[in-house]
């Protein structure tokens, strides 16, 4: 068994150590005996992403986020909205997963259209949202609580055709004022969990690679690891962050 990753725009969306994402997901297969091949795709690279198994997009500041809007619109838009569609899985981060909405307004009005795959739009604002923060992901993405870092300026508002990917327990979350946290539609997890986010959070990296194992294969599923060292440092976070 193999699962090809793709690590979208490693070059400017890679914040707060984004990429550790890629090591986790690689590392919790080759646990498990199973092959991990990883493609970077950067500004100015073309792939099919029909040609993997699992899409990375981290997180980067708005003036990034800017830089890579002509290239994402040679065609790139129109590959993640087909393998969106398509049930590929994806894991993006913050200013990846804002990109995947319909559009990024920035605080001072310039406004930045996105690839519209995902029922969603963000707005920048006067305040940073930044802090250690927790939330609990929901049923339909394993109900695991999750530990995490945010740090983004865009409040995110999701449409009626998209769940969020968790609740709130503590922090702000998507916009820190509807205590929803991410965005969840087909096989896509979208949070502005930073830091990076799965190494600490065992459990929803192996949902995420549970979800993208199962539609190639079928039937998945993953044998138990010893988490004991990852454990620990979830729940020292959890207990450092109180509501
Ligand atoms: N530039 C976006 C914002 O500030 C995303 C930031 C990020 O990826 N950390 O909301």
């Amino acid at each position: 068994m193999e699962l090809k990753i793709c690590h979208m725009y490693p070059d400017v969306l890679n914040l707060y150590g984004d990429g550790g994402n890629i090591r986790c997901l690689s590392q919790r297969l080759r646990w498990r005996g199973i092959e991990a091949s990883l493609t970077r795709l950067p500004i100015g690279e073309t792939a099919h992403l029909a040609d993997f198994d699992l899409v990375f997009i981290g997180g980067g500041q708005d003036f990034e986020q800017q830089v890579l809007l002509e290239d994402l619109h040679r065609g790139k838009d129109r590959e993640i909205r087909a393998a969106v569609e398509d049930g590929l899985t994806f894991l993006t981060i913050c200013g990846g997963y804002q990109m995947l909405g319909s559009y990024y307004e920035t605080h001072d009005g310039q406004r930045c259209d996105f690839i519209g795959a995902l029922d969603l739009y963000t707005v920048g604002s006067q305040t940073r949202m930044i802090g250690n923060y927790k939330f609990r992901c929901g049923p339909a993405s394993g109900g695991s609580l999750v530990v995490g870092f945010e740090n983004h300026s865009g409040k995110t508002w999701l449409g009626p055709g998209v769940e969020p990917l968790g609740q709130v327990l503590a922090g702000f979350g998507n916009n820190g004022e509807d205590g929803s946290e991410g965005a969840r539609y087909r096989n896509v997890f979208g949070t502005y969990s930073h830091g990076p986010l799965l190494p600490k959070n065992p459990e929803l990296c192996d949902y995420i690679l549970t979800t993208a194992l199962r539609r190639k294969y079928g039937s998945c599923e993953l044998a138990p690891l010893d988490d004991s060292a990852e454990l620990a440092a979830h729940d020292e976070m959890c207990e450092k962050i109180h509501k």
